[in-house]
């Protein structure tokens, strides 16, 4: 079966399978695209704990495989520290930044303007220079209240499927990766972040939303930064929530 006709009730797939046939079919699913994909497959590598995992299932299925980075002037130094190691590793990795003047604390005054520009626009870039057909992304559906309806394989930009292996990954799955495969990850995690992104938007939380941390006292709280809800090609854009 074509991977862009793959389609099934996700909610199932998170409790029916255990963590085994998870990694499995994590496997398969990038196995598949690779085949169907070659060179335009490429992860898109958030260097938080989820995009490790994919990365490392990526390796296992090709070393070949590329990614892309996105960082921003507001990294934590941990971060940035974390990703110049895995560049180290991985030189196949390119990282993208917007150094575009921006005004005063833009992320206070009008968030998804400055994800727009800091985040967005350079994974916009970054999929036009490696001329990605097929975008390989960590997202999981388990994460918090804006990520329960995506699909493992999808199609929002004509000409760009996005493939998101462990959607149906819980947390404690990803960790379960992490300890037994020994994937290097932000030693942030270690104390006690959740889930990792600019240092002026991102807080320690506790609770069941592992995203509640995001964007904390903003009208963007536990939400996102736009690279999952906004069109990476606008000229070809199906199916975004603008
Ligand atoms: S996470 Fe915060 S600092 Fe980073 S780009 Fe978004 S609004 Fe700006």
């Amino acid at each position: 079966m074509p991977i862009t006709t793959k389609h099934e009730d996700v909610r199932e797939l998170v409790d029916g399978l255990n963590f085994a046939q998870k990694v499995d079919r994590s496997l398969e699913l990038i196995r598949e695209a690779w085949a169907e994909y070659g060179d335009g497959l490429v992860v898109a590598n958030s260097l938080g704990k989820d995009s490790c995992v994919v990365w490392h299932l990526a390796k296992r299925v090709s070393p070949k495989i590329r990614g892309f980075a996105i960082t921003t002037r507001f990294k934590p130094k941990k971060t940035v520290e974390f990703m110049n190691q895995e560049v180290a590793r991985s030189p196949e990795l390119r990282v993208f930044k917007n150094d575009e003047e921006i005004p005063d604390k833009l992320y206070a005054s009008d968030p998804d303007r400055c994800c727009d520009l800091l985040k967005v626009q350079p994974t916009r870039w970054a999929v036009e220079e490696m001329s990605v057909t097929c975008w390989v992304t960590g997202l999981r559906c388990t994460e918090g209240r804006t990520r329960t309806d995506f699909q493992e394989v999808e199609e929002r930009d004509q000409g760009l499927l996005k493939l998101n292996p462990i959607l149906i990954w819980y947390e404690r799955e990803v960790w379960q990766y992490v300890a037994l495969y020994d994937v290097p990850v932000n030693p942030l995690y270690a104390e006690g972040y959740r889930s990792l992104g600019c240092a002026p938007c991102t807080q320690i939380s506790t609770g069941p939303d592992e995203r509640a941390g995001r964007w904390l006292g903003t009208s963007k709280c536990g939400g996102e930064c736009g690279i999952h809800t906004r069109a990476l090609k606008p000229d070809h854009q199906l199916n975004y929530q603008i």
